[in-house]
Protein backbone atom coordinates (compact mmCIF):
# COMPACT_ATOMS: atom_id res chain seq x y z
CA UNK A 1 0.00 0.00 0.00
CA UNK A 2 2.66 2.25 0.54
CA UNK A 3 3.85 3.00 -3.25
CA UNK A 4 0.51 4.19 -3.49
CA UNK A 5 1.61 7.18 -1.22
CA UNK A 6 4.45 10.24 -2.68
CA UNK A 7 6.07 11.75 0.73
CA UNK A 8 5.49 15.32 -1.26
CA UNK A 9 1.81 15.07 -1.73
CA UNK A 10 0.99 13.83 1.66
CA UNK A 11 3.21 16.76 2.75
CA UNK A 12 1.23 18.89 0.59
CA UNK A 13 -1.91 17.34 2.24
CA UNK A 14 -0.55 18.45 6.07
CA UNK A 15 0.20 21.66 4.21
CA UNK A 16 -3.33 22.55 3.77
CA UNK A 17 -4.93 21.36 6.86
CA UNK A 18 -6.12 18.07 5.80
CA UNK A 19 -5.45 15.53 8.19
CA UNK A 20 -3.43 12.42 7.02
CA UNK A 21 -4.47 8.77 7.96
CA UNK A 22 -2.93 6.14 9.96
CA UNK A 23 -1.59 4.13 6.80
CA UNK A 24 -0.09 7.89 5.57
CA UNK A 25 1.31 8.65 8.61
CA UNK A 26 3.31 5.34 9.26
CA UNK A 27 4.66 5.75 5.94
CA UNK A 28 5.91 9.51 6.60
CA UNK A 29 7.65 7.52 9.72
CA UNK A 30 8.66 4.74 8.19
CA UNK A 31 10.52 7.38 5.33
CA UNK A 32 11.80 8.90 8.16
CA UNK A 33 13.44 5.76 9.97
CA UNK A 34 14.50 4.38 6.94
CA UNK A 35 16.61 7.35 5.22
CA UNK A 36 13.57 7.15 1.49
CA UNK A 37 11.99 10.85 3.40
CA UNK A 38 15.38 13.31 2.37
CA UNK A 39 15.99 15.92 4.71
CA UNK A 40 14.03 18.70 2.87
CA UNK A 41 11.26 16.69 3.32
CA UNK A 42 11.25 15.90 6.81
CA UNK A 43 11.96 19.57 7.31
CA UNK A 44 8.60 20.32 5.45
CA UNK A 45 6.86 18.06 7.09
CA UNK A 46 7.59 19.16 10.51
CA UNK A 47 6.32 22.98 9.44
CA UNK A 48 3.33 21.52 7.83
CA UNK A 49 2.48 20.30 11.09
CA UNK A 50 3.78 23.10 13.39
CA UNK A 51 1.71 24.96 10.94
CA UNK A 52 -1.26 23.36 10.74
CA UNK A 53 -1.25 21.23 13.67
CA UNK A 54 -2.62 17.48 14.21
CA UNK A 55 -6.03 16.03 15.34
CA UNK A 56 -5.85 13.54 18.33
CA UNK A 57 -6.20 10.85 16.01
CA UNK A 58 -2.87 11.59 13.89
CA UNK A 59 -1.14 12.38 17.40
CA UNK A 60 -1.70 8.98 18.85
CA UNK A 61 -0.62 7.80 14.96
CA UNK A 62 2.10 9.33 15.06
CA UNK A 63 3.04 8.37 18.48
CA UNK A 64 2.22 4.93 17.99
CA UNK A 65 4.24 4.73 14.34
CA UNK A 66 7.29 6.51 16.16
CA UNK A 67 7.37 3.97 19.03
CA UNK A 68 7.25 1.14 16.35
CA UNK A 69 10.25 2.52 14.57
CA UNK A 70 12.41 0.99 16.95
CA UNK A 71 13.06 -1.83 19.72
CA UNK A 72 10.17 -2.09 22.29
CA UNK A 73 10.71 -3.42 25.55
CA UNK A 74 7.88 -6.53 26.28
CA UNK A 75 7.91 -7.65 30.26
CA UNK A 76 5.45 -10.57 29.86
CA UNK A 77 8.65 -13.03 29.88
CA UNK A 78 10.49 -11.56 33.07
CA UNK A 79 6.90 -13.10 35.25
CA UNK A 80 7.17 -9.61 37.35
CA UNK A 81 4.35 -9.09 40.41
CA UNK A 82 3.81 -5.75 40.07
CA UNK A 83 3.12 -3.03 37.84
CA UNK A 84 5.72 -1.42 35.00
CA UNK A 85 5.68 2.57 35.61
CA UNK A 86 7.40 5.86 34.72
CA UNK A 87 7.71 8.96 35.40
CA UNK A 88 8.94 11.56 32.59
CA UNK A 89 9.80 15.21 33.49
CA UNK A 90 9.88 17.62 30.85
CA UNK A 91 13.07 18.69 32.30
CA UNK A 92 14.49 22.00 34.98
CA UNK A 93 17.30 23.25 36.93
CA UNK A 94 18.37 20.73 39.78
CA UNK A 95 15.57 18.95 39.05
CA UNK A 96 17.24 15.56 40.58
CA UNK A 97 13.38 13.95 41.40
CA UNK A 98 14.11 10.30 39.40
CA UNK A 99 16.76 9.62 41.71
CA UNK A 100 14.46 9.53 44.48
CA UNK A 101 11.88 8.79 42.88
CA UNK A 102 12.47 5.20 40.88
CA UNK A 103 13.98 3.84 43.84
CA UNK A 104 10.81 5.17 46.50
CA UNK A 105 8.34 3.86 44.14
CA UNK A 106 10.09 0.28 44.03
CA UNK A 107 9.66 -0.39 47.63
CA UNK A 108 6.05 0.41 47.52
CA UNK A 109 6.01 -2.84 44.97
CA UNK A 110 6.38 -0.71 40.90
CA UNK A 111 8.49 -1.56 38.71
CA UNK A 112 10.39 1.38 37.23
CA UNK A 113 12.45 1.30 34.11
CA UNK A 114 13.81 4.73 33.40
CA UNK A 115 15.11 5.66 30.31
CA UNK A 116 16.49 9.45 31.18
CA UNK A 117 18.12 11.58 28.84
CA UNK A 118 21.43 13.91 29.09
CA UNK A 119 21.29 17.49 29.50
CA UNK A 120 21.02 20.01 27.06
CA UNK A 121 20.75 23.94 27.32
CA UNK A 122 20.11 24.96 30.44
CA UNK A 123 18.40 21.86 31.84
CA UNK A 124 20.52 19.00 33.80
CA UNK A 125 20.04 15.45 32.30
CA UNK A 126 19.63 12.86 35.09
CA UNK A 127 22.14 10.39 32.64
CA UNK A 128 24.32 13.37 33.50
CA UNK A 129 24.06 12.89 37.07
CA UNK A 130 24.34 9.51 37.55
CA UNK A 131 27.50 9.15 35.08
CA UNK A 132 29.74 11.61 37.93
CA UNK A 133 29.07 8.52 40.18
CA UNK A 134 32.55 6.24 39.45
CA UNK A 135 31.94 2.95 37.34
CA UNK A 136 28.34 3.67 36.54
CA UNK A 137 27.36 1.72 33.10
CA UNK A 138 23.93 4.16 31.79
CA UNK A 139 24.03 2.01 28.69
CA UNK A 140 23.76 -1.39 30.13
CA UNK A 141 22.15 -4.38 26.81
CA UNK A 142 18.21 -4.66 27.03
CA UNK A 143 18.54 -8.18 28.91
CA UNK A 144 20.67 -6.47 32.06
CA UNK A 145 18.18 -3.49 32.06
CA UNK A 146 15.49 -5.85 32.22
CA UNK A 147 17.41 -7.94 34.93
CA UNK A 148 18.26 -5.48 37.08
CA UNK A 149 14.64 -3.57 36.51
CA UNK A 150 13.70 -7.27 38.23
CA UNK A 151 16.13 -7.78 40.73
CA UNK A 152 16.06 -4.19 42.16
CA UNK A 153 12.72 -2.85 41.30
CA UNK A 154 14.01 0.17 39.33
CA UNK A 155 17.55 1.12 37.10
CA UNK A 156 17.90 4.54 35.61
CA UNK A 157 19.95 4.39 32.28
CA UNK A 158 20.09 6.09 28.93
CA UNK A 159 18.37 6.24 25.65
CA UNK A 160 19.81 3.47 23.03
CA UNK A 161 20.68 3.94 19.34
CA UNK A 162 17.31 1.68 19.08
CA UNK A 163 14.80 3.39 21.50
CA UNK A 164 12.44 5.45 19.10
CA UNK A 165 14.95 6.25 15.98
CA UNK A 166 12.69 7.52 13.76
CA UNK A 167 12.34 10.69 16.93
CA UNK A 168 15.98 10.70 16.91
CA UNK A 169 16.08 11.71 13.47
CA UNK A 170 13.35 14.12 13.34
CA UNK A 171 13.93 15.58 16.59
CA UNK A 172 17.23 16.42 15.28
CA UNK A 173 15.60 18.18 11.99
CA UNK A 174 13.07 20.13 14.30
CA UNK A 175 16.20 21.29 15.79
CA UNK A 176 17.70 23.06 13.10
CA UNK A 177 14.41 24.14 11.19
CA UNK A 178 12.17 26.40 13.61
CA UNK A 179 9.55 23.70 14.63
CA UNK A 180 10.09 22.03 18.12
CA UNK A 181 7.87 24.31 19.89
CA UNK A 182 5.14 22.04 18.23
CA UNK A 183 2.60 20.39 20.91
CA UNK A 184 2.15 18.01 18.69
CA UNK A 185 5.27 16.73 18.15
CA UNK A 186 6.65 17.35 21.94
CA UNK A 187 3.90 14.91 22.30
CA UNK A 188 4.94 12.15 20.16
CA UNK A 189 8.76 12.78 20.67
CA UNK A 190 7.65 12.35 24.40
CA UNK A 191 5.60 9.25 24.04
CA UNK A 192 7.25 7.86 21.46
CA UNK A 193 10.54 7.05 23.70
CA UNK A 194 8.51 6.62 26.76
CA UNK A 195 5.69 4.04 25.74
CA UNK A 196 8.62 2.47 23.68
CA UNK A 197 9.84 0.78 27.49
CA UNK A 198 6.63 -1.54 27.89
CA UNK A 199 4.69 0.63 30.43
CA UNK A 200 0.94 0.17 32.81
CA UNK A 201 1.17 3.61 33.41
CA UNK A 202 2.99 6.85 32.98
CA UNK A 203 3.10 10.12 35.36
CA UNK A 204 4.37 13.14 33.46
CA UNK A 205 6.03 16.11 35.42
CA UNK A 206 5.45 19.13 33.19
CA UNK A 207 7.71 22.00 34.38
CA UNK A 208 6.54 25.69 33.98
CA UNK A 209 8.18 29.20 34.90
CA UNK A 210 11.55 30.94 34.15
CA UNK A 211 13.60 27.57 34.48
CA UNK A 212 11.56 25.01 32.26
CA UNK A 213 11.10 24.25 28.55
CA UNK A 214 7.48 25.67 28.62
CA UNK A 215 8.05 28.79 30.49
CA UNK A 216 4.41 29.74 29.02
CA UNK A 217 1.90 28.75 31.40
CA UNK A 218 -0.86 28.08 28.59
CA UNK A 219 2.01 26.24 26.78
CA UNK A 220 2.07 23.88 29.87
CA UNK A 221 -1.07 23.10 29.98
CA UNK A 222 -1.65 22.33 26.45
CA UNK A 223 1.36 19.83 26.67
CA UNK A 224 -0.33 18.67 29.71
CA UNK A 225 -3.60 17.77 27.79
CA UNK A 226 -2.26 16.54 25.26
CA UNK A 227 0.95 14.06 26.73
CA UNK A 228 -2.65 12.96 29.50
CA UNK A 229 -4.84 12.21 26.02
CA UNK A 230 -2.80 10.76 23.53
CA UNK A 231 -0.76 8.33 26.08
CA UNK A 232 -4.31 7.44 27.40
CA UNK A 233 -5.86 6.84 24.15
CA UNK A 234 -2.61 4.72 23.38
CA UNK A 235 -3.36 2.39 26.40
CA UNK A 236 -1.25 3.78 29.39
CA UNK A 237 -3.03 5.31 31.58
CA UNK A 238 -1.20 8.63 32.44
CA UNK A 239 -1.44 11.95 34.69
CA UNK A 240 0.46 15.13 34.14
CA UNK A 241 1.49 17.56 36.93
CA UNK A 242 2.23 20.54 36.23
CA UNK A 243 4.74 21.85 38.71
CA UNK A 244 6.91 25.28 39.56
CA UNK A 245 9.98 26.14 37.84
CA UNK A 246 10.55 29.52 39.15
CA UNK A 247 13.68 28.45 41.44
CA UNK A 248 16.27 25.69 41.58
CA UNK A 249 14.63 22.54 42.49
CA UNK A 250 15.98 21.56 46.00
CA UNK A 251 19.51 22.88 46.87
CA UNK A 252 21.92 22.29 45.07
CA UNK A 253 22.63 22.54 40.49
CA UNK A 254 25.44 20.60 38.67
CA UNK A 255 26.13 16.59 38.62
CA UNK A 256 28.13 15.31 41.35
CA UNK A 257 26.94 17.91 44.20
CA UNK A 258 22.89 16.57 43.00
CA UNK A 259 23.49 13.05 43.59
CA UNK A 260 25.22 14.17 46.95
CA UNK A 261 21.92 15.89 47.56
CA UNK A 262 19.81 12.22 46.75
CA UNK A 263 21.77 10.50 48.89
CA UNK A 264 21.63 12.58 52.14
CA UNK A 265 17.38 12.99 51.19
CA UNK A 266 17.37 9.15 50.91
CA UNK A 267 19.39 8.88 54.38
CA UNK A 268 18.07 11.67 56.52
CA UNK A 269 14.07 12.16 54.92
CA UNK A 270 13.19 13.89 57.64
CA UNK A 271 15.80 17.08 57.43
CA UNK A 272 15.14 17.14 53.98
CA UNK A 273 14.43 20.03 51.79
CA UNK A 274 10.43 20.68 51.95
CA UNK A 275 9.62 21.14 47.64
CA UNK A 276 11.95 17.99 47.05
CA UNK A 277 9.70 16.25 49.60
CA UNK A 278 6.56 17.29 48.59
CA UNK A 279 7.23 16.57 45.05
CA UNK A 280 8.92 13.05 45.63
CA UNK A 281 5.71 12.01 47.57
CA UNK A 282 3.50 13.14 45.15
CA UNK A 283 4.48 11.78 41.63
CA UNK A 284 5.27 8.65 43.91
CA UNK A 285 1.50 8.58 44.85
CA UNK A 286 0.64 9.40 41.34
CA UNK A 287 2.85 6.56 40.19
CA UNK A 288 0.61 3.91 42.94
CA UNK A 289 -2.52 5.33 42.45
CA UNK A 290 -2.20 5.47 38.76
CA UNK A 291 -0.76 1.78 38.52
CA UNK A 292 -2.80 0.19 40.86
CA UNK A 293 -0.59 -0.44 43.78
CA UNK A 294 -2.44 1.72 45.98
CA UNK A 295 -6.66 2.31 46.10
CA UNK A 296 -6.16 5.87 46.39
CA UNK A 297 -3.67 8.87 46.61
CA UNK A 298 -3.53 9.32 50.29
CA UNK A 299 -2.33 5.90 51.25
CA UNK A 300 0.08 6.23 47.99
CA UNK A 301 1.56 9.20 50.00
CA UNK A 302 1.45 7.81 53.25
CA UNK A 303 3.68 4.27 51.89
CA UNK A 304 5.51 6.67 49.88
CA UNK A 305 6.60 8.26 53.03
CA UNK A 306 6.83 5.25 54.75
CA UNK A 307 9.74 3.67 51.96
CA UNK A 308 12.04 6.97 52.52
CA UNK A 309 11.62 6.96 56.78
CA UNK A 310 12.17 3.08 56.71
CA UNK A 311 15.34 3.49 54.47
CA UNK A 312 14.11 0.91 51.89
CA UNK A 313 14.03 3.46 49.37
CA UNK A 314 17.59 4.23 50.16
CA UNK A 315 19.08 0.59 50.33
CA UNK A 316 17.29 0.32 46.96
CA UNK A 317 18.89 3.09 45.45
CA UNK A 318 22.91 2.13 46.60
CA UNK A 319 21.68 -1.14 45.01
CA UNK A 320 20.69 0.39 41.93
CA UNK A 321 24.35 2.12 41.41
CA UNK A 322 26.28 -1.00 42.16
CA UNK A 323 24.15 -3.26 39.95
CA UNK A 324 24.92 -0.72 37.26
CA UNK A 325 28.46 -0.93 37.96
CA UNK A 326 29.07 2.03 40.58
CA UNK A 327 30.74 1.38 44.18
CA UNK A 328 29.24 -1.11 46.67
CA UNK A 329 29.66 1.60 49.39
CA UNK A 330 27.88 4.93 47.92
CA UNK A 331 25.68 5.21 50.50
CA UNK A 332 28.18 4.60 53.36
CA UNK A 333 31.26 6.61 51.73
CA UNK A 334 29.49 9.36 49.40
CA UNK A 335 32.65 11.50 49.57
CA UNK A 336 35.48 8.61 48.37
CA UNK A 337 33.57 8.65 45.12
CA UNK A 338 32.49 11.86 44.82
CA UNK A 339 35.39 13.97 45.51
CA UNK A 340 35.01 17.86 46.39
CA UNK A 341 36.00 20.58 44.08
CA UNK A 342 39.79 22.46 44.49
CA UNK A 343 38.52 25.49 45.00
CA UNK A 344 34.73 25.77 47.17
CA UNK A 345 33.79 29.42 48.44
CA UNK A 346 30.39 31.31 49.23
CA UNK A 347 28.40 33.90 47.17
CA UNK A 348 27.26 36.73 49.17
CA UNK A 349 24.51 38.83 49.08
CA UNK A 350 25.06 42.44 48.51
CA UNK A 351 22.05 43.42 50.41
CA UNK A 352 19.37 42.50 52.69
CA UNK A 353 15.78 41.54 52.04
CA UNK A 354 13.84 38.24 51.53
CA UNK A 355 14.62 36.72 48.64
CA UNK A 356 11.90 37.47 46.05
CA UNK A 357 12.91 35.92 42.27
CA UNK A 358 15.14 33.70 40.89
CA UNK A 359 16.24 33.56 37.52
CA UNK A 360 16.93 29.57 37.35
CA UNK A 361 17.02 29.37 33.99
CA UNK A 362 20.07 32.18 33.97
CA UNK A 363 21.93 29.63 36.67
CA UNK A 364 20.91 26.77 34.89
CA UNK A 365 22.97 28.52 31.86
CA UNK A 366 25.78 30.04 34.52
CA UNK A 367 26.31 26.12 35.01
CA UNK A 368 26.87 25.53 31.14
CA UNK A 369 29.83 28.33 31.41
CA UNK A 370 31.51 26.19 34.04
CA UNK A 371 30.92 23.18 31.84
CA UNK A 372 28.62 21.09 34.50
CA UNK A 373 26.10 20.94 31.18
CA UNK A 374 26.38 21.38 27.26
CA UNK A 375 25.37 23.08 24.14
CA UNK A 376 25.64 20.28 21.58
CA UNK A 377 24.72 16.82 22.45
CA UNK A 378 28.81 15.91 21.71
CA UNK A 379 30.27 18.63 24.78
CA UNK A 380 31.97 16.57 27.26
CA UNK A 381 31.14 17.71 31.00
CA UNK A 382 32.89 18.56 34.16
CA UNK A 383 30.71 16.40 36.47
CA UNK A 384 32.55 17.91 39.85
CA UNK A 385 31.55 21.50 39.21
CA UNK A 386 28.28 23.05 41.05
CA UNK A 387 26.43 25.26 43.54
CA UNK A 388 25.05 24.23 46.96
CA UNK A 389 23.12 25.61 50.00
CA UNK A 390 21.03 27.86 46.94
CA UNK A 391 18.67 29.82 48.89
CA UNK A 392 15.08 29.71 48.58
CA UNK A 393 12.05 31.87 47.62
CA UNK A 394 10.69 33.67 50.79
CA UNK A 395 13.86 33.35 53.11
CA UNK A 396 15.17 36.56 54.70
CA UNK A 397 19.24 37.49 54.11
CA UNK A 398 21.11 39.74 55.28
CA UNK A 399 23.74 41.79 53.25
CA UNK A 400 26.97 39.22 53.67
CA UNK A 401 24.88 36.00 54.15
CA UNK A 402 26.01 33.21 51.22
CA UNK A 403 23.10 32.69 49.09
CA UNK A 404 25.25 29.94 47.72
CA UNK A 405 28.01 27.73 47.96
CA UNK A 406 30.57 27.34 44.94
CA UNK A 407 32.45 24.48 43.86
CA UNK A 408 34.73 24.86 41.22
CA UNK A 409 38.05 24.02 38.88
CA UNK A 410 39.60 27.01 39.90
CA UNK A 411 39.54 30.45 41.42
CA UNK A 412 38.37 31.80 37.28
CA UNK A 413 35.37 30.26 38.09
CA UNK A 414 34.36 31.41 41.60
CA UNK A 415 35.01 34.48 40.30
CA UNK A 416 32.26 34.47 37.62
CA UNK A 417 29.82 33.01 39.80
CA UNK A 418 30.48 35.27 42.41
CA UNK A 419 29.88 38.24 40.05
CA UNK A 420 26.96 36.40 38.45
CA UNK A 421 24.91 35.31 41.15
CA UNK A 422 23.84 37.77 42.99
CA UNK A 423 22.40 39.57 39.64
CA UNK A 424 19.93 36.42 39.12
CA UNK A 425 18.40 36.66 42.82
CA UNK A 426 16.24 39.82 43.61
CA UNK A 427 15.53 40.49 46.94
CA UNK A 428 12.65 42.70 48.38
CA UNK A 429 11.61 44.04 51.63
CA UNK A 430 8.08 42.51 51.90
CA UNK A 431 8.00 38.31 52.00
CA UNK A 432 6.34 37.62 48.39
CA UNK A 433 3.81 34.74 48.33
CA UNK A 434 5.59 31.65 47.29
CA UNK A 435 3.81 30.05 44.47
CA UNK A 436 2.68 26.25 45.02
CA UNK A 437 4.92 23.75 43.88
CA UNK A 438 2.34 21.29 42.52
CA UNK A 439 -0.13 24.09 40.16
CA UNK A 440 -2.19 21.07 38.28
CA UNK A 441 -3.27 17.77 37.72
CA UNK A 442 -4.32 16.57 34.52
CA UNK A 443 -5.41 12.90 34.53
CA UNK A 444 -6.39 10.47 31.89
CA UNK A 445 -9.75 10.54 30.75
CA UNK A 446 -10.07 14.28 31.14
CA UNK A 447 -10.47 16.34 28.03
CA UNK A 448 -10.68 13.52 25.75
CA UNK A 449 -12.19 14.27 22.42
N1 LIG B 1 11.81 16.57 24.73
C1 LIG B 1 11.68 15.60 23.80
O1 LIG B 1 12.08 14.46 24.03
N2 LIG B 1 11.12 15.92 22.63
C2 LIG B 1 10.66 17.15 22.33
O2 LIG B 1 10.13 17.36 21.26
C3 LIG B 1 10.82 18.16 23.31
C4 LIG B 1 11.39 17.83 24.51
Amino acid sequence: MSELFLPQELIRKKRDGISLSDPEIGFMVQGITDGSLTDAQLGAFAMAIFKCGMTMDERVDLTRHMMNSGETLNWDKLNLDGPVVDKHSTGGVGDKISLMLAPVVASCGGYVPMISGRGLGHTGGTLDKLESIPGYDGTPNNTDFQSIVKTVGCAIIGQTANLAPADQRFYATRDVTATVESIDLITASILSKKLASGLDALVMDIKTGNGAFAADYKMAQELAQSIANVSSNSGVPTSCLITDMDQVLGHSVGNAIEVTECIDFLKNPKSADQRLLELTIELSAYMLQLSGLEPDLDSARSKSKNALESGKAASIFGKMISELGGPKDLMENPEKHLKPMPVIGSIESNSSGYISEIDARAIGLSMIHLKAGRTKSSDPIDHGVGLNKIVGKGEWISKGDPLAMAYCRDQTQLDFLKSEIPSLIQLDEKKPKVPSLIKEVFSLNEGLN
